[in-house]
C-alpha cells in the first residue's frame, strides 16, 4: 500500500494566504472526493501538490510513502508515480499523443523494461475504445485543438495508461455532457484497485452519481473543514454548504 500525506499545508499565491492548513491522507485502493464552494482553495491544493511555481507553499508537507514531495522536480513527481490532471493542458506541438503516453509510461519503468510497440498500441486502441475516442487522437499533437471534452477524455486516457499510483484531478467534470461524464467516469471507475488512489476535486456532486467516493471532505477558507462518506456528497447537493458554516460558525 501506498500513501499520499498532505499535512497542515499553508500555501500563498502572491501573499494572500490561500490555504491555512489542510490535512489529508489518502491511501491506495481509495477514492476521495473534496468538494467545496468556489474560491475556497480547491485548486490552489492541486496546483500546489503539482508544482505550480505560483504558488508557494510556506509551511506543512505533502509526502509520497515518506519521500518529500515538494522537494521534488515537476517531472520528479510524476515519476513517483503521482498523476496530476493539470499537469499537461497545454498545447505541444511535434509531440504525438500516442508518444507522449508511451514516453510517461517508459519514464517511470527501468532501462530494459520498456513497454513493447505492439503491447502499447493493443492497450491503446482497447483504452480508446472504453472512453469512446476516435483512433485518430492518438496521433494529433498533443491537445493541439481538443475541444474541451476531448481534453477531458483525453485527460483520463492518459490516466489509464500512465497508470499512475495517485491521481489528482481537478474539475475533471466540468463543461462535459452527460454521455462524456459517463464515460470520464467508467475510466476513473476501471482505474479503481488496491494500487491506486485519487482525488477528485469537485464543485458538483453529479460527478458522483458515477464514481462512488469512500471519503468525502468539505473544504471552505482554505481547509478542510469536514471529512464523511458518500452520503455527505448527497447532504450537500440536497442542502447546499449553510449548514456546514452554521455547524462551524464561519462567516462568509
Ligand atoms: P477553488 O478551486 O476552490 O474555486 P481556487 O484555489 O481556484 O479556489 O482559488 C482560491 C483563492 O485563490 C481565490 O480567492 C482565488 O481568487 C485565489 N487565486 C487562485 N489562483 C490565483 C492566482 N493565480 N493569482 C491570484 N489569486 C489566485
Ligand atoms: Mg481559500
Ligand atoms: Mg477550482
Amino acid at each position: 500500500m501506498s500513501t499520499l500525506v498532505i499535512k497542515d499545508l499553508h500555501v500563498k499565491i502572491e501573499d494572500k494566504e490561500i490555504l491555512k492548513g489542510v490535512n489529508l491522507t489518502i491511501n491506495t485502493g481509495e477514492i476521495h472526493a473534496i468538494m467545496g464552494p468556489n474560491g475556497t482553495g480547491k485548486s490552489t491544493l492541486a496546483s500546489a501538490i503539482m508544482g505550480h511555481p505560483k504558488y508557494e507553499v510556506t509551511s506543512g508537507s505533502v509526502t509520497l510513502d515518506g519521500e518529500d514531495v515538494l522537494e521534488m522536480e515537476v517531472d520528479e513527481r510524476a515519476r513517483a508515480g503521482l498523476f496530476l490532471g493539470m499537469q499537461y493542458p497545454s498545447e505541444i506541438s511535434g509531440v504525438t499523443n500516442a508518444d507522449f503516453m508511451r514516453s510517461a509510461i517508459n519514464a517511470r519503468r527501468e532501462e530494459g523494461e520498456e513497454i513493447s510497440l505492439m503491447k502499447f498500441i493493443r492497450e491503446l486502441d482497447s483504452k480508446m475504445e472504453t472512453l469512446d475516442m476516435d483512433q485518430e487522437m492518438a496521433q494529433r499533437y498533443l491537445n493541439e485543438g481538443f475541444s474541451g471534452g476531448e481534453k477531458k477524455r483525453n485527460e483520463i486516457l492518459q490516466l489509464m495508461m500512465i497508470k499512475p499510483t495517485f491521481a489528482i484531478l481537478d474539475e475533471i467534470d466540468s463543461g462535459l455532457d452527460i454521455d462524456a461524464l459517463k464515460v470520464v467516469s467508467e475510466g476513473i471507475n476501471q482505474m479503481k484497485g488496491e494500487s491506486f488512489g485519487c482525488l477528485i476535486i469537485t464543485h458538483y456532486q453529479r460527478l458522483l452519481n458515477y464514481i462512488t467516493p469512500d471519503h468525502v471532505h468539505v473544504m471552505m477558507q482554505g481547509r478542510v473543514v469536514k471529512s464523511g462518506g458518500k452520503d455527505l456528497a448527497l447532504k450537500l447537493e440536497a442542502e447546499g454548504y449553510d449548514w456546514i458554516k452554521t455547524e462551524l460558525g464561519i462567516e462568509d
